[in-house]
């Protein structure tokens, strides 16, 4: 579940979707659902020895495939035997390593990287079908690479039918996408909207298949006070964002600006910490819903009752590890996780290092699903919140400010650090001084702009002398980081910008 927007654009939020409904498309769709979702109905039934089964047949299947049709996986294996191969055989991938042979890494010949870039230029067609077949996205640079994903109508049929099957714990026996009696069933979606990102770009889909759902697209770009009035009109029965917007909004609601009364949340994008979930819950009176994904993976694994994530283990492979990529035992965390996505053939990614801290629970879980469950741990940007000219206090969720930067500055790795109420500054790679001039320069224009649109013309934007820091404890680079204790307090959210 991967969305972000930069402001110079224009955003495709804030309007109904442009519904391109193509009735026999959609029938055939539907079919290719029904099967899955019926074919992982009587899996999951059957339990975990059947979940199991599901999984080593449909990995071997892939292996095969990608073996047979991508020059870039049988460059890899070239040295292994021509059996069939054991999943601790297959070396790890890196997005880097993938994308500098992205034409050899996709098992469909037409699916070249100079037409998927000409594609994603033009922000109109966010959603739509590239090749008229597939939905493709893109994910930042969190890990240094940008990465561009290409899913096929039966990974995304897959992926829907699984999100299908998860019971909304707030009514159980009901699916949680079951659409909701209320409001008109109307459904927000507060993200990073004006690029092809897995969040927007998957949601616009959906619309586009369905054009009988209410639903609309808001930026999170936008100033908190006008995003809320926008909220308070259309009065959504669901929203779906990121924890750290998510406890922004429950700040508004608690503070009796934001008048809307959703019977769902649902969170993904970004790790929930138990702490912003608990904040959440009980400004809005509902439950919600975590979803772990990422681009590479819409659907990874679906929070639970207990609060645990439960791995979708019949079409993800997930492999907790440490440096030397050997396995984590259950209980403890890893230090990065090998992904496998089952479900998509268009461009395989077989144990991929995902990056993420992941601890597997080492019992059942008491929800009693037979699916495994898993914490995660990613990375924890934190909320900033800077003091307006008035002495009000104005908080800016962290994917808007790496949005901002990412996009204007077209840099991957970089720190936003909060030095002051009234001051950020920012850290970026030091290798190349003439390139770092120039980021510097568009980055901090972008930064101004968007700061004077939410009310904080006083905000001065520096550039740090450093380069980006890891954090101590993690090892891992924190993208914006609160350096000060400042007016209002902060919260954190854990952080996969990749899954936007
Ligand atoms: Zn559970």
């Amino acid at each position: 579940m991967t969305a972000k927007t930069a402001p110079v654009r224009t955003p495709v939020a804030d309007a109904a979707p442009i519904h391109h409904w193509d009735p026999v498309r959609a029938a055939i769709d539907g079919w290719e659902w029904l099967a899955r979702l019926s074919e992982i109905w009587w899996t999951r039934s059957a339990g975990r020895a059947a979940i199991d089964a599901a999984s080593r047949s449909h990995f071997d299947a892939l292996v095969e495939f990608a073996r047979a049709r991508s020059p870039f996986y049988r460059d890899a294996w070239r040295g292994l035997p021509a059996r069939r191969l054991r999943r601790d055989e297959l070396p790890v991938v890196t997005k880097a390593a993938l994308m500098a042979r992205f034409d050899d890494w996709v098992t469909v010949p037409e699916v070249t990287l100079a037409r998927v870039e000409l594609f994603l230029a033009d922000r109109r067609q966010i959603g739509e079908r590239f090749l008229d077949r597939f939905v493709v996205w893109k994910s930042s640079g969190s890990t240094g690479v940008p990465g561009i994903f290409v899913q096929d109508s039966s990974a995304l049929s897959t992926f829907d039918a699984l999100t299908a099957l998860h019971p909304d714990p707030e009514q159980p026996g009901t699916p949680y996408s079951w659409p909701l009696p209320i409001h008109g069933g109307r459904a927000a979606l507060v993200s990073a909207t004006g690029d092809h990102f897995a969040g927007i770009a998957s949601w616009q889909r959906l619309c586009q298949s369905s054009p009988w759902i209410a639903a609309r697209g808001f930026s999170i770009m936008d100033p908190l006070p006008r995003l809320v009035a926008r909220l308070n009109a259309y009065q959504p029965a669901s929203v779906a964002s990121y924890p750290t917007m998510l406890a922004l909004l429950a700040a508004e609601r608690k503070a009796g600006r934001l008048r809307i009364d959703p019977v769902r949340l649902w969170s993904g994008g970004e790790c929930l910490m138990p702490s912003a979930r608990a904040e959440i819950e009980s400004a809005f009176g509902c439950r919600v819903v975590n979803e772990y994904g990422a681009s590479e993976c819409m659907s990874i694994a679906f929070g639970c009752s207990e609060g645990w994530l439960h791995v979708n283990a019949d079409w993800v492979v997930l492999e907790p590890v440490d440096d030397d990529y050997q396995p984590t035992p259950p209980g403890e965390a890893s230090r990065t996780v090998l992904l496998t996505n089952l479900a998509n053939r268009v461009q395989p990614i077989i144990r991929y290092d995902l990056g993420d801290s992941v601890i597997v629970k080492p019992d059942p879980c008491a929800c009693g699903s037979p699916l495994p469950a898993i914490q995660v741990e990613g990375r924890h940007d934190d909320v900033v919140s800077m003091t307006a000219p008035d002495g009000h206090v104005v908080r800016l969720p962290p994917l808007a400010l790496t949005t901002i930067v990412e996009e204007a500055a077209h840099v991957h790795r970089f720190q936003i650090v909060q030095t002051a109420a009234d001051r950020l500054t920012l850290r970026l790679d030091r290798h190349d001084e003439r390139r770092r001039q120039a980021a510097w320069r568009a980055a901090a224009g972008a930064l101004r702009r968007y700061l004077v649109r939410q009310s904080l013309p006083n905000v001065r934007v520096g550039l740090d002398e450093r380069g980006p820091v890891a954090d101590r404890c993690s090892g891992k680079l924190r993208e914006v980081v609160v350096a000060r204790t400042t007016t209002g307090g902060h919260s954190h959210g854990s952080l996969r910008t990749g899954a936007r």
